[in-house]
């Protein structure tokens, strides 16, 4: 299958993609997201930890919508090393600058499949004392999780399609689309 993949003059594979969620249905959603986390946060101060690369884009549209006071943390996290499936070894390669002890904390995801990263960083931060985790995602991927969940918010339920776009790369390309895409041509 791969060996069909048409390389760009930059060696990067070409994907055959199709609209899954259209630009304005995200923003929509997003704002809504927001204005949940608004109400649910009101008078109480926030770190929004966005977890890189994937939710990047994620993170900067979805704090604009949080009408509270909400301070930003970024924590690096690698899992998938470029293949398809998730190896289910989660490597911290960035960890937050500040203490989260006694704050109010929102893990902000792009993506969760199996659910290994979401667990992995829930414990992670849990031994850190905060005085609340609340954990958001913008895409579920239902049929895929292994483990029990901690997930608060939803942007939407996937079926268990590789995706890309608004964040999510494929060998590190195309995070930049402004829509999320299914891959027509890789298993
Ligand atoms: P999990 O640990 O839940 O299996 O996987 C979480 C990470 O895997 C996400 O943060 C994301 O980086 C990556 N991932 C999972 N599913 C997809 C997908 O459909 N497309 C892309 N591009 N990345 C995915």
């Amino acid at each position: 299958m791969k060996d069909q993949m048409k390389k760009n003059k930059w060696g990067m594979e070409t994907l055959k993609l199709s609209t899954l969620i259209a630009e304005d249905e995200i923003n929509k959603r997003v704002a809504s997201l927001g204005a949940e986390l608004t109400k649910k946060f009101k008078d109480k101060p926030l770190v929004a930890i966005c977890v890189l690369k994937g939710s990047v884009m994620f993170f900067a549209d979805l704090i604009r919508h949080i009408d509270t006071d909400v301070t930003c943390e970024f924590l690096g996290v690698s899992s998938y090393n470029n293949a398809m499936k998730s190896s289910g070894e989660i490597k911290v390669t960035l960890d937050l600058s500040t203490p989260v002890e006694d704050k109010h904390v929102l893990l902000v995801e792009d993506i969760v499949d199996t659910g290994l990263t979401m667990n992995y960083l829930v414990q992670m931060l849990q031994a850190r004392k905060p005085k609340s985790i609340s954990t958001i995602a913008l895409l579920h991927k239902p049929e895929a999780v292994q483990m029990p969940l901690k997930l608060d918010h939803v942007g939407f339920e996937i079926a268990n399609e590789f995706v890309v776009g608004y964040g999510l790369d494929y060998q590190g390309y195309y995070r930049n689309l402004p829509f999320i895409a299914q891959v027509q041509n890789i298993q």
